[in-house]
């Protein structure tokens, strides 16, 4: 049985309880519709929990089937990085990969019927011509010259149309329903065009192309589909997709349910934005981790459980509404918080040398990997002369509530020493470049023997072990909220969305592996990039901690 106490509930799922309650139904079935002509982002995600969620919950089946009717926009490198993405978040699709375009040949038949009961016809107005005669919300359009042509002239129109006898944009089939119909979409709807376009599953066998409107619902149909749930600007066009179910021969009518689009803040979503984004250069590719796309945030970091829990968090409904980036940020940090075995990074060193440790005395000293799990075991964290600080932890003035390190005061170095600054060292421009320090030998998991107060506990690397690393410290993409009701949501680019800095990272983790995740102490939650290598680490920040640096302390 399913765990029915964790399931989440929403209006969807009220339907789908009511329909298996009165019979209606006795299995679910859904379907996730991708069009293959952009890389999925976190809204798609959004939809993908919804449907593979609600046929695992209902022990149903959930279909991956490309919509692939605009063979032009579409390519294979889309098809591939949908099926990754949707595996990588954890959901497996019943049977085998499906394509609208596999049902090429049952929709022509389906126009066929239509055209042979009189409720569709070639029509040869331009586009121009034919946005004239639609009308608008206050005007009922007008009837296309060629709508009364008879069934056996359109049907030999149609044959032509299929055999390549006309031209791209010379004609098309329309559908046959109402040209003074309220719902726009009503107002006799193209349902096939002419296009002389190779398409990436069916090569060039086809020289007309189906509408969305028309291929879904059948498509839907054929797949046995119980419940279709699509986004709320689908709304008009389920008058369309049941009228089409209920004009052609077919022996099942699934009920299209609409629910609203996941809008998150500073964050664009549509795809065709997020190729501009892409081909403008202002990112560096559809998986750039600054990118709402889930190859993005997977490269930034974010696991498969952080973004479904998002979400489960977000929820069903049929109001449009604008979330927080923080909540997508939480989910994360909920999720790295206890999974991201602790490590240190400095990434904007400063030298310190510690005048009263022995030169080349390097000293092991344990370090927990989590200080709330022991579970995750510990790591030998290296102790010498010479260890890197951040240079934003150091003053040489500071009042009591500076709780790192000052010109003649004690800091911790963390899971090691007390150390005093002695002395600042500088260059001729009065730049800081090195620091003397003095340590407490005694104060290994102890407190100074004579009560000197410590202001703190601050990261640090030791130098002759160092890894030298590259930082990429991700932000937000956009400095505004709602980039997308800019003008031009270019001209909002967060300049510091991406701060690159070169650093050191303790020596454990010349082994980290891509999409291993830790915490840098005090930093944020970083995972090491793809391009990463033993001979050049570099690291993306996922997020960062809560509170900057005095949420971690000890
Ligand atoms: P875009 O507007 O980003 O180009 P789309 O709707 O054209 O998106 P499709 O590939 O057709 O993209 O979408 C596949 C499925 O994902 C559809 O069922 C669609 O409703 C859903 N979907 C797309 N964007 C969102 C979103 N922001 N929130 C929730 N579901 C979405
Ligand atoms: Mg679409």
């Amino acid at each position: 049985m399913a765990d029915v106490e964790h399931r989440p509930s929403n209006f969807i799922r009220q339907i789908i309880d009511a329909d298996l309650a009165s019979g209606k139904h006795n299995a679910v079935q859904t379907r996730f519709p991708p069009e293959p002509n952009g890389f999925l982002h976190i809204g798609h995600a959004k939809s993908i929990c919804l449907n593979f969620g609600i046929a695992e919950d209902y022990q149903g089946q959930c279909n991956l089937r490309f919509d692939d009717t605009n063979p032009e926009k579409e390519n294979i490198d889309f098809v591939n990085s949908i099926q990754q993405d949707v595996n990588w978040l954890g959901f497996a699709w019943s049977g085998k990969v499906r394509y609208s375009s596999d049902y090429f040949d049952a929709l022509h038949d389906f126009a066929v019927e239509l055209v042979s009961k009189g409720l569709a016809y070639v029509c040869f107005l331009n586009n121009e011509q034919m946005r004239e005669y639609r009308g608008n919300l206050t005007q009922p359009g007008k009837n296309s010259p060629t709508r009364d042509t008879s069934v056996e002239e359109n049907l030999a129109l149609f044959a032509k149309m299929r055999a390549g006898g006309f031209k791209e944009g010379e004609c098309s089939l329309r559908a046959k329903i109402d040209m003074s119909s309220s719902f726009m979409c009503m107002r006799d709807p193209v349902i096939y065009r002419v296009k002389f376009a190779h398409h990436h599953q069916t090569g060039d066998k086809w020289c007309i192309y189906p509408m969305y409107d028309f291929t879904h619902c059948i498509s839907d149909a054929l797949e046995g589909i119980t419940h279709s749930l699509c986004t709320l600007e689908f709304q008009d066009n389920r008058r369309l997709y049941d009228w089409i179910l209920d004009n052609i021969t077919i022996n099942c009518h699934p009920q299209q349910i609409e629910f609203s689009r996941l809008n998150l803040e500073f964050a664009v979503m549509s795809k065709r934005k997020l190729q501009t984004l892409v081909e403008q250069k202002v990112v560096t590719g559809w998986d750039d981790p600054r990118m709402p796309t889930i190859a993005g945030l997977r490269r930034r970091g974010y696991t498969p459980a952080s973004i479904r829990e998002f979400a489960k968090r977000i929820g069903v409904t049929k109001q449009d509404n604008v979330i927080e980036m923080s909540a997508l940020e939480a989910c994360i940090r909920e999720d790295l918080d206890s999974a991201a075995p602790r490590a240190m990074a400095v990434l904007d060193p400063l030298k310190v040398t510690i005048t009263n440790y022995p030169a080349d005395g390097i000293e092991w000293l344990d370090s927990p990997n989590h200080p709330k799990d022991d579970s995750m075991g510990s790591r030998k964290l290296p102790f010498g002369q010479v260890v890197y600080i951040d240079r934003a932890d150091f003053k040489e003035e500071a009042n009591k509530k500076y709780k790192r390190l000052v010109l003649n005061s004690d800091v911790r170095l963390r899971n090691a020493y007390v150390i005093h600054a002695d002395e600042v060292i500088k260059d001729n421009d009065g730049n800081i470049t090195e620091l003397k320090c003095s340590y407490l030998p005694e104060t290994l998991g102890e407190n100074p023997a004579d009560g000197r107060k410590v202001r703190g506990v601050i990261h640090w690397v030791e130098a002759t072990n160092a890894l030298p690393a590259e930082f990429r410290v991700y932000d937000r993409l956009f400095s505004v909220a709602n980039p997308a009701a800019e003008e031009d949501f270019l001209t909002v680019i967060n300049p510091e969305s991406l701060l690159i800095k070169q650093g050191f990272a303790e020596p454990s983790l010349h082994t980290a592996l891509t999409e291993q995740a830790y915490q840098f102490e005090r930093e944020g939650y970083y995972c090491a990039d793809r391009d990463s290598s033993a001979s050049k680490l570099i690291f993306n920040r996922t997020v960062g901690l809560r509170d900057s640096w005095g949420n971690s302390e000890q």
